[in-house]
Formats: structure tokens, sequence, C-alpha cells
């Protein structure tokens, strides 16, 4: 086990996982002290950021809820804090009732324009380690992202470009590109925002 010094001396990946382990309690740390200077708690402000961030038909309390690798009903409650609080709407899906789909309202986007900082702490830490050491770490973090991702303990939604879905400049001037599985004409817009079904065209 990961925790065991002993186990960690001889395998790589018990080291691995446990500076990752370690990291996340850090990461954890950093962003409970930048949440609490908004009056918000960190999920609060990834759930105003999934909502800023996710196209729009996408963003919906069950993805949020894989998103942030929780229960539908733990992100619901998250949800109905903010919407008590005037920051975010709800409404039902037009072509599916059963989905909720979530809105910022412009206290919502108000809050959203003060975050452009949330996480900085985290880069600030990271700018004193190189930039060839960044990068092996960078590949290496995306191997990890994926095998986790395989493993469906991780969504990671990225915008349309690099999905194997995409087609772009395959429609109109008004909604120029395509999607394959949604099997719909996207504006250019909609394909910069996140979408939690992105399946990259190359393996990392
Ligand atoms: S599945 Fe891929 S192409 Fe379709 S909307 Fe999502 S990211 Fe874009």
């Amino acid at each position: 086990m990961i925790f065991d010094p002993q186990h960690r001396k001889d395998n790589r990946s018990a080291r691995v996982s446990m500076a990752l382990f370690r990291m996340s309690q850090a990461i954890k740390k950093v962003t409970q002290a930048e949440s609490d200077a908004l009056g918000l708690s960190p999920v609060q402000i990834q759930a105003l950021l999934f909502a800023a961030y996710t196209r729009s038909d996408a963003a919906t309390v069950g993805n949020f809820a894989g998103a942030i690798g929780t229960t539908h009903v733990t992100a619901v409650k998250i949800i109905n804090g903010l919407v008590r609080k005037g920051l975010v709407t709800k409404a039902q899906k037009l072509e599916d009732r059963r989905v909720t789909l979530l809105n910022l309202t412009s206290e919502g986007r108000v809050i959203v324009s003060q975050l452009k900082t949330w996480g900085h702490s985290l880069e600030e830490a990271l700018q004193s380690v190189s930039d060839e050491a960044l990068a092996d770490f960078e590949l290496g973090l995306g191997a990890v992202i994926s095998a986790m991702q395989k493993r469906g303990q991780l969504v990671v939604a990225e915008p349309c470009l690099g999905c194997v879905h995409f087609h772009p400049n395959a429609g109109d001037a008004a909604a120029p590109h395509y999607c394959g599985l949604i099997q719909k004409y996207l504006t250019h817009e909609a394909s910069l925002q996140e979408c939690p079904e992105h399946t990259p065209s190359i393996e990392v």
C-alpha cells in the first residue's frame, strides 16, 4: 500500500501515487484558501466555472457530478446552494425533461469574471520548476490522466479541436462545425466550449 514507506522504496508506481496524493492535499489547501477569500467553497467555484466554460447543452447537473467525481444527489445540493445565492438558474432540457441544464445569472457571471486568478497559487508554485522538468511532468501526467480516464475515475472535458468526433468546416456560416457523436452542427463559439464527451483523436 502506498502509505507504507518500505513498499514505496521498491515501487515507482507507489512513489508516484503517494506524490499525487500529497499534491492533491496541497491543492485542496490552496484552493480552499483562495475560495474563502471569495466567500464560496471550492466546489461552488468549480460549479460556476463548469457552467461558464461548458457547452450550454452539456452544462447539466449530471455532467457536473461526473466532472467533480461526486453523486448526482451531492451535485444537486451544491447547485441548489448557488441557486439560493442567485448565481445559477436551473432549467429542464427541452429534448429530455429529466435532464437539468445550468445557467449563470448576471450575478454569477460577475463572480466568474472575478475568478480569473483562482488557482494562481498553484501556478506560482510551479514557476520555480524548470521548463524541461515541467515538459516531462506534463507528458507523465497526461499518461496518468488518460489511464484514470479509461478506468472511469476521471472526466476530462475539452473543446472540440482534437476530438475524434469533430468535423470542422462541414456546415454553413452560422454553424460551421459538425459533431458526429451528438449529430449536430455547432457554432464556432460552441466548439470552443468544454465538452465532457471529448474523445482525443491521438492516444496520450
Ligand atoms: S463529442 Fe467531440 S466533437 Fe462532439 S461536441 Fe464533444 S468535443 Fe465536440
